[in-house]
Parts: structure tokens; sequence; C-alpha cells
């Protein structure tokens, strides 16, 4: 009998419109693509990805949806996400219902237009639109902001500190992390521009998720204003992106025309 093999590269037109679409990949060496490349073709085949609202998904789009949630687990590894398997797709930002019950035992329902959610044991669900606005380098990255609260939710909750690697130190995670929401909340608060998204300052879980959208964007930005932060990235995304992006200027600023003498 034979049986159809499941397509499972992504090709070679598809992948360079992804490296074309997504310039935060331009830092990555050869061999960084070549994995990132595999995980992602692996990560379409094994997660389900489902538009919804008439939005369409074509093998190019579910790459790039693909190699950016991929690059965060670019030296972790797929398995890290075991736990969930769908990724629903909105043409643009959606509307969700939320509900909290106050200190008065009073519950309050109201509807919030979201780009981006990840569900506790359930998918991740992203505005398509909000998919072409990430990966410039410009700091916003939905895809990114996503898997990490499903990093996150590893040990059950979306708390800001995913289970953390031996050998990485977790009293320094939270007192350092803390201390990087503490001071963003404050200067939002004074009035000063922040440095990274202010969405950051509500809650640790948002920190945490917004962190690593600039960790792998702005890795500069993230550095000046929270080192220590981007180090504590760095030790569990096993990856430095600012010493890949200071490689690439390097290059680019070597290969820069000279100006001809007189000209
Ligand atoms: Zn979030």
């Amino acid at each position: 009998m034979w049986v159809r093999r499941r397509k499972r590269a992504i090709d070679e037109a598809d992948w360079a419109a992804v490296l074309e679409r997504l310039p935060i990949l331009d830092p990555l060496d050869d061999g960084e693509r070549r994995r990132l490349r595999g995980l992602a073709a692996r990560f379409v085949a094994g997660k389900s990805i489902e538009p919804v609202q008439g939005q369409r998904v074509d093998a190019v789009d579910a790459a790039v949806i693909a190699a950016q949630a991929c690059l965060p687990i670019l030296a972790l590894g797929l398995d890290a996400y075991r736990s969930w398997r769908t990724i629903v797709v909105y043409p643009a930002g959606f509307v969700s219902r939320e509900h909290e019950v106050d200190e008065a035992g009073v519950e309050h329902e109201w509807e919030e237009e979201r780009s981006g959610e990840s569900w506790l044991g359930g998918p991740v669900v992203l505005s398509f639109e909000d998919v072409g606005a990430s990966g410039c380098g410009d700091g916003y990255n939905v895809v990114i902001h996503e898997v990490a609260h499903k990093l996150d939710m590893l040990d059950g909750e979306a708390n800001g500190r995913p289970p953390l690697h031996p050998g990485m130190d977790a009293a320094a995670w939270s007192r350092d992390f803390t201390a990087a929401f503490e001071d963003l909340n404050r200067r939002i608060e004074a009035g000063e521009t922040p440095a990274i998204d202010e969405y950051a300052a509500e809650e640790p879980g948002e920190f945490f998720a917004v962190a690593s959208e600039c960790f792998f964007e702005t890795p500069d930005v993230l550095e000046a204003a929270y080192p220590s932060v981007y180090g504590h990235l760095r030790a569990f995304y096993r990856q430095d992106p600012l010493a890949r992006l200071e490689r690439l200027r390097r290059v680019q600023s070597a290969e820069a025309p000279r100006r001809l003498p007189g000209s």
C-alpha cells in the first residue's frame, strides 16, 4: 500500500518569503536558520492552525506564524509546546468577554478587544492583522507574546516565572523581575515614556510576555532598560539576541560602501 507522506518541509520559496517578512530573523546565522526552519516545519505539521471569520492562512502565512512561535524555543525544542495544539487565527482584533468578582463579591462582566490570547490548557488565539505587524524589529510581536505565556503556564499559571532550568536562580529571577516591574510602574505613574510597552505594567505575567517580545525584537532596548531581566531571559531561552544583533551590525558596517575621496 502506498501511503502519502505528510509534507513536513517548508519550500525554499516559502522560506525565502518568511525571511523577507521577518527582519527579526536577519541576525540568525545559517545554522540557526536551518534549525528554525526545521522546527517551524514540524510546528506546522504537528499543530492545527485554524483560521476563523473568513480569514485565510496560506502556506507562507502558516510558516510566518510558525517561525515566530519557534524562535523562542530555538534552543529548547518543540517539547516546550507539548501542552497545546491549536492556533486560532482571527482576521483582526477580536472581542473577548472578561469577568471578575470584586472584593465585595459582586461579579463584573465586560468586553475587551484583544490582539491575542493564550488559554490555560487551550489554544493560542491570534489576530492576523497583528501577526502582520510582528517581526519587524520594533518591539511588537503578538506571536512571541502569546507563546511566552504558554511557556510561563507550563507550571500551571501565568505568573511571570516559567519553570526554570537547573542551575537558574529562582529567587534572583523573582527579585529582578519584581524590581523591573515596579520600576516600570513608577515611571509610567511619573509620566515618563516607558522603554518597553506599558502593557507590561499590568501584571507580572504580562511583564514576562512583553519582555520576551523585546528580547527577540529589540534586545538592545531591553538590555539597556533592564539588564538583569535581559540576563535571566538569556539563560531561560538559551539564546543571546543582543550578541546576534551586534554581530549583524558589525557585518553591515564593514560592508557599507566607503565614501570615495572627493565625493
Ligand atoms: Zn498577554
